[in-house]
């Protein structure tokens, strides 16, 4: 009798064990990615939840500043979107009614670079959420003119492998989108103290590039807010999930996908980031870009990288990675 209730009292034990170990491994395996457009991502897991570049208001910006190549998609507007048209000169306005209904919890929020469709709605999503901003001293400098606190701000400049609470992150020195037939250049920064908020939008310079390396309990993501890369910073990463940058320009680079897939060891899954036009609202018809950008890169993926996952994602449906 003795026997059988110790017996009884060890499989109860294990099993509670067993079931806990269940969970924690489903809840450690699974990340959630939800596209918000441009370079814009929620990721989360069990314990985080991480914004990158979080860019919704999609202002209708019929205007760039640089001569764009002519195979890109031209800044396009649409005439039966009928909000408020912008010019470069105006200040920048968030789309708060889009951002609260989509935005619920950050934690983090990393930021590539400090152009418009990067990192003008940090400001309010940083206010609204209290999350802790990662980006450059031009990044940070236009973050404290919008009175974000010092405290919530970390600057970095690449290089940087800090450990937090729930994740690692690796920053990497990157290079910008060369973007009007390889003339771009802009190597203006902000110090804290050189801006005044609210800026216009075209004072969201871009201030240096940045990726990012985060490793999170059982993934490894790479992520990119532009179409660009310096190759020997991703040498032997490995991630298991790629946020890859596939918009036009990265036609002007030499093998840009064929380099992107090897030197980050042609990882598991792949995923389009940067690629929707971002100057129409959510729901209007993104099949240009997928038919002009995300068919040719999957193509190219089958060839070099058959082994790898390309998933489409679509605005603001959430999808799993195991
Ligand atoms: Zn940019």
């Amino acid at each position: 009798m003795i026997k059988k209730i110790v017996l009884l009292q060890v499989l109860t034990f294990s099993f509670f064990i067993t079931a806990d170990e269940i969970n924690a491994q489903k809840n450690n395996e699974t990340l959630i990615f939800k596209y918000f457009g441009a370079a814009g991502w929620e990721i989360s897991d069990s314990s985080i939840t991480i914004l990158i570049d979080p860019y919704l208001s999609r202002l209708k910006l019929g205007e760039t500043s640089i001569k764009l190549n002519p195979n890109s998609a031209k800044p396009s507007t649409s005439s039966v979107d009928n909000r408020r048209s912008y010019k470069r000169t105006d200040l920048f306005e968030s789309d708060t009614t889009v951002i609260n209904k989509n935005i619920n919890k950050a934690d983090f929020i990393l930021v590539h670079h400090s152009h418009f469709d990067h990192l003008s709605d940090i400001p309010y999503i940083a206010k609204m959420t209290g999350a802790k901003v990662i980006g450059t001293e031009t990044t940070v400098s236009i973050l404290k003119a919008y009175g974000i606190e010092d405290d919530n701000l970390y600057t970095v400049r690449g290089g940087e492998d800090y450990q937090f609470e729930n994740f690692s992150l690796r920053v990497l020195p990157s290079i910008h989108s060369a973007l009007g037939e390889k003339h771009y250049f802009n190597s203006e920064v902000y110090k804290e103290g050189d801006i005044q908020a609210p800026l216009m939008i075209k004072q969201f310079i871009e201030g240096t590039s940045l990726m990012y390396f985060i490793r999170f309990k059982s993934h490894k993501v790479l992520t990119m807010g532009s179409m660009n890369f310096v190759e020997r910073e991703l040498e032997g990463l490995k991630p298991d999930i790629l946020l890859a940058g596939v918009n036009m320009s990265r036609f002007n680079m030499y093998k840009y996908d064929e380099r992107l897939l090897k030197v980050t060891n042609f990882p598991k899954t792949i995923i389009p980031t940067h690629w929707d036009n971002f100057r129409v609202p959510y729901g209007f018809d993104q099949s240009i870009g997928i038919e002009t950008k995300i068919k040719p890169f999957i193509e190219k993926v089958k060839e070099v990288s058959p082994k790898s996952r390309v998933i489409i994602p679509e605005h603001l449906k959430p999808f799993r990675v195991n």
